[in-house]
């Protein structure tokens, strides 16, 4: 094992919240950035839809004249069948922001991780965070393993833990995720036939084990799923493609949509998707943004704008807490928390709207006021 080699942050895990928080870093001034992604940017992330307003954060990091040059597809809103059997409409007509974005997500990270090593920042991929331990007032002493399987110790004086839903270090570190939802995707991809015009909203259609969705992706490809719990989707088998492809037949709008599209074979990925908040999003010399931090129902399409909106906050706190300001740490600790309340208010109210299945044990979970356990 060879001795450490010391940063001024280390950033582990290159998604859009550990990309963007490196980025966000060096316009603080800080240059001594290390991001640590354990993959490689080629395999599949689903969740596409990004809201207009995601334009201002990318105007902040630095980066959306470029982004806007990747052409991702254009979303004009989302159409669902939600509380009635009829279509209601809310597009971003009327939006000062302009329209959204349906992204192809892993050109987005890419894009993004190309963009932190543009600004000068070391990233390297195929490395995974393994543990760390505080060494007192110098930070923290971090293990990582390369692909090749050797370890190294890098010494950081800040970390921060964009690991996504796993919060690797914050759990490392004592922090548990307390957790309000553990919904399950069920998710394949289509090529839209010649023929199909599928519009630019993201379709929504409740039923009454759960929730399709259904959103136009570049290159003529279509992302479709299927939400639940974990005990319906074994249930009902939907985790088999055959047995999800029926279900979907019987929705009454995705499926119609869908008349002439091809499902690419093998391509039905199950996810989980839980909604939680860490117990504490930072302490002494770390910190917790994006995923790691707090996960929002996918219904909300606002995990990949919170992941960019907290790595802003958390560059200005961090290099706040370096020049000498620790209490900017828990200002950040409390507004995670605000804007998991505000998002948790929006759930609600949201799922309390389908009134149609009062005996679906779906419905009935969603509905019931229940706390973070
Ligand atoms: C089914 C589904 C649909 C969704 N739909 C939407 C949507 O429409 N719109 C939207 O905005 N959001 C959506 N989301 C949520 C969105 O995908 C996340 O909020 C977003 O990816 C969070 O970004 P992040 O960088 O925090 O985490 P991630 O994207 O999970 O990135 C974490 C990174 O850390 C790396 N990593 C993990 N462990 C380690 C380790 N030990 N060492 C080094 N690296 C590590 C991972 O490889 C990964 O690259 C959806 C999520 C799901 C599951």
């Amino acid at each position: 094992m060879e001795t450490s080699i010391e940063y001024d942050v280390a950033v582990l895990g290159g998604g859009a919240a550990g990309c963007a928080t490196a980025l966000a870093l060096q316009q603080n001034g800080i240059s001594k950035i290390l991001v640590v992604e354990s993959g490689r940017y080629e395999a599949i992330r689903v969740g596409e839809s990004i809201p207009p307003d995601t334009r201002i954060l990318l105007k902040k990091l630095g980066i959306l004249a470029d982004f806007l040059k990747e052409n991702h597809e254009t979303c004009l809103g989302s159409c669902s069948s939600w509380g009635d059997d009829g279509l209601g409409y809310n597009d971003f007509l009327f939006n000062p922001h302009g329209n959204g974005w349906h992204l192809d997500r892993r050109r987005f990270e890419a894009f993004l991780a190309r963009k932190v090593i543009e600004s000068g920042v070391e990233l390297r991929t195929g490395t995974k965070f393994e543990k760390g331990e505080s060494i007192g007032s110098k930070g923290f002493q971090l293990q990582l393993r390369g692909d090749n399987q050797e370890t190294e110790l890098v010494d950081a004086r800040f970390v921060v833990d964009a690991t996504g839903m796993r919060s690797c270090f914050a759990r490392n570190w004592g922090a548990r995720r307390l957790f309000l939802d553990r919904l399950i995707f069920a998710i394949a991809f289509f090529e839209l036939s010649a023929s199909s015009n599928f519009s630019n909203l993201t379709m929504l259609e409740a039923v009454e084990y759960g929730w399709w969705y259904a959103a136009k992706l570049p290159k003529r490809r279509l992302v479709t799923a299927v939400a639940s719990e974990p005990a319906i989707i074994k249930q009902t088998t939907l985790n088999r493609s055959d047995n999800w492809l029926a279900h979907l037949k019987k929705t009454n709008h995705i499926s119609r949509e869908l008349v002439g599209c091809h499902l690419i074979e093998d391509s039905l990925l199950i996810c989980a998707a839980p909604s939680f908040l860490l117990n504490h999003t930072a302490g002494n010399g770390w910190l917790a943004v994006g995923d790691a931090a707090s996960t929002y129902d996918p219904i909300s399409s606002q995990g990949i704008y919170k992941a960019l909106s907290d790595s802003l906050q958390a560059a200005k706190v961090i290099a706040a807490y370096l020049s000498g300001d620790t209490q900017s740490l828990s200002e950040y600790q409390s507004s995670i928390t605000t804007r998991f309340d505000n998002y948790l208010q929006n759930r609600n109210y949201f799922y309390q709207l389908e009134k149609r299945w009062s005996t679906s044990r779906f419905w009935k979970r969603r509905q019931e006021r229940v706390g973070l356990i």
